[in-house]
């Protein structure tokens, strides 16, 4: 849904009035904005590179897109972390965009950093291993 770029952001809902970002209130919310742009969803994705010691120039959805295409690829299992990583990252910050569109939630970065961590771990089969979940 992401690469097609047809998950139900503001910008796409011309009915709603307000069409500023969900969480930060200071721009149209894009999917570009909301995934790489929003300040605290580029810091929580900036920490889950640095996490994975994955490479830094991931800014923008294309550029990802770019790295994963160019460098993460095979079935290492570094590489099947860090497709894991964004996948639920993607996943976490959508479902916490919700959260807080309809229930009025409050951003947690750190839920969500803890959750990617621990989704990553259970799909590799490592989750009984803590002790790597701490950053
Ligand atoms: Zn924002």
């Amino acid at each position: 849904m992401l690469a097609q770029r047809r998950l139900p952001t503001r910008d796409r809902q011309d009915y709603l009035e307000d069409q500023q970002c969900t969480f930060c209130g200071q721009v149209l919310e894009t999917q570009e904005h909301l995934f790489f742009g929003c300040p605290p969803i580029a810091e929580l994705w900036r920490r889950i590179r640095d996490w994975l010691h994955m490479r830094p120039e991931m800014s923008t959805y294309r550029r990802t897109l770019r790295v994963f295409g160019r460098h993460y690829r095979g079935s290492r299992m570094l590489t099947k972390a860090h497709h894991l990583a964004l996948s639920s990252m993607i996943h976490y910050v959508w479902r916490a965009r919700n959260s807080s569109f309809f229930e009025e939630r409050q951003l947690d970065i750190e839920r969500i950093l803890r959750s990617v961590q621990i989704h990553v771990y259970r799909s590799l089969g490592l989750y009984s291993d803590l002790r790597l979940c701490q950053t």
